[in-house]
């Protein structure tokens, strides 16, 4: 029977003397005139089998044809290793190879640069570091669905095509059928978007959160998790135009207990991947980032710092550092400040609060000083923000003064959620990748994701 290279190398000592049938992609072939040692990877694991090939029964040319990259189909019967470095090895004495890699396979022995593995993002899965990662990903993905599924949260879908803008204009990107080149005109000459697809102007969604509002104050405890779209032209190691975002929102939660999740989630999750993918995480903490296993300990076992930013402007303002951005009361913290606070000051992720209302969205609890909201960012050591979020204004008619004042339309159905049976409230969003980023130890948000989009940057 076939069995994946994982779970081989796991029952390891019970399957020796057995015959095993093995499907994988070759990593290297070395050796001499009498035996040659392929190393094979199926992507279950990071780890090789070796497979050990007597020239007395295979053809020295026939073995030529097992180049890097090749894939193969090998039965043989599995023993304890002879040599160093695995415990377990596979004798062949059938080889079936499907498909021979020529020499310019791109991903031969020696380290690439993760710029060089960018541009060739196709076969860059193949290689061990994207392994790990991948597999990583996955972990973290299901562990989301597990956290939220076990404290009885329902995942609920809000749309990719949306109407509405949670955030502000500008970082959409627009979904129209209307031909670019001769666009029906209003007699004031702007676009007729009653001509488009929907009838009206349509957008990919930046957050599902307002949409995921109404979840919550009909079935409580809801979480999105789907893709979002950002145009925004940040070209950092932090952003990309396509990601993935978590969003919990929870009826009857004031901003205490969205913070008691939030630490909690983060928790879960990291834990999670150190359980399940430690021999992933121990390859990137070996080869990149021999602190990884350490940071991720430390963020599982101690409790997050809870500050104000009022507070945190203060720290800053202390600190004697020369920041590029200027720090003063009102200011949108850049990610030099949250790092020096995070990294520097604490040594702990920090959970800042009660941010100015000037420079967080329309949506925010407003405190009783008038001048601050119930925002809530979790900022993270080599991350910067990771969990944006806060508890919701309830009150419809503060809600309704702070959307005339933005100059926002069409939010009535929103205000609705106020004017019916209103509730306190609260979420938060999380930034898949920028978690999968931390749980890696990667340096770039490109490398955590299958098919990175970002300014200029759309293949595939
Ligand atoms: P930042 O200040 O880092 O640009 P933001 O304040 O614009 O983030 P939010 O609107 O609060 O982000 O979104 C919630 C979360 O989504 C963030 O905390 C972050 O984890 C993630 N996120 C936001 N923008 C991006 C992006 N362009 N690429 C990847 N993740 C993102
Ligand atoms: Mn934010």
């Amino acid at each position: 029977m076939r069995k994946t290279i994982k779970e081989i190398l796991k029952e390891g000592d019970s399957l020796t003397g057995k015959k095993i049938d093995v499907k994988g992609w070759v990593r290297t072939r070395r050796g001499n005139k009498n035996v040659q040692f392929v190393a094979l990877n199926d992507g279950s694991t990071i780890h090789n089998l070796q497979i050990v090939f007597d020239l007395t029964k295979f053809p020295e040319d026939e073995l030529k044809n097992i180049t890097t990259g090749s894939s193969i189909h090998v039965k043989g019967d599995l023993v304890a290793s002879q040599g160093a470095g695995q415990s377990v090895e596979v004798l062949a004495d059938e080889l079936e190879i499907y498909g021979t890699a020529p020499a310019d396979y791109p991903l031969q022995k020696k380290g690439h640069t993760m710029e060089f593995l960018r541009e060739k993002a196709h076969l860059r899965p193949r290689t061990n570091t994207f392994g790990a990662i991948l597999r990583i990903r996955h972990a973290l993905a299901y562990a989301v669905h597990k956290f939220f599924n076990d404290k009885g949260f329902n995942y609920f879908h809000t749309p990719l095509i949306t109407a509405s803008d949670c955030e502000g204009a500008g970082a959409q990107f627009q979904v129209t059928t209307l031909p670019l080149q001769d666009l029906p005109k209003n007699e004031d000459g702007s676009v007729d978007y009653s001509k488009d697809f929907f009838g009206k102007m349509a957008s990919l969604t930046v957050s599902g959160q307002l949409e995921g509002e109404l979840g919550a104050t009909a079935l409580g405890l809801i979480y999105t998790f789907g893709p979002t779209f950002r145009a925004e032209n940040s070209n950092t190691p932090r952003h990309l135009s396509e990601f993935w975002m978590i969003e919990p929102e929870m009826a009857f939660y004031e901003i205490e207990d969205n913070m008691d999740l939030a630490e909690e989630f983060i928790k879960y999750c990291v834990s999670y991947a150190l359980e399940h993918c430690y021999d992933d995480i121990k390859f990137l903490n070996d080869h990149f980032d021999k602190d990884l296993i350490e940071r991720l300990n430390f963020v599982v076992n101690n409790d997050f710092v809870r500050l104000g930013y009022t507070e945190g402007i203060k720290i800053l303002e202390e600190s004697g550092k020369n920041f590029e951005f200027p720090v003063y009361w009102g200011v949108d913290l850049a990610s030099e400040h949250e790092r020096y606070l995070v990294e520097e000051h604490f040594k702990k992720p920090v959970i800042l609060t009660d941010y100015p209302k000037e420079i967080k969205a329309f949506y925010m609890k407003l405190n009783d000083d008038g001048k601050t909201v119930r925002a809530m960012d979790v900022l993270f050591p080599k991350i910067g923000e990771i969990i944006g979020g806060s508890q919701r204004e309830e009150d419809y008619e503060k809600l309704q003064n702070r959307i005339k004042e933005m100059g926002l339309e069409g939010m009535d159905w929103y205000l609705d959620t106020r004017k019916y049976g209103t509730v306190p409230h609260s979420g938060f969003g999380l930034g898949f990748e920028r978690l999968v980023l931390f749980v890696t130890g990667m340096q770039n948000i490109r490398d955590v994701i299958p098919f990175p989009r970002y300014p200029k940057a759309c293949e595939y």
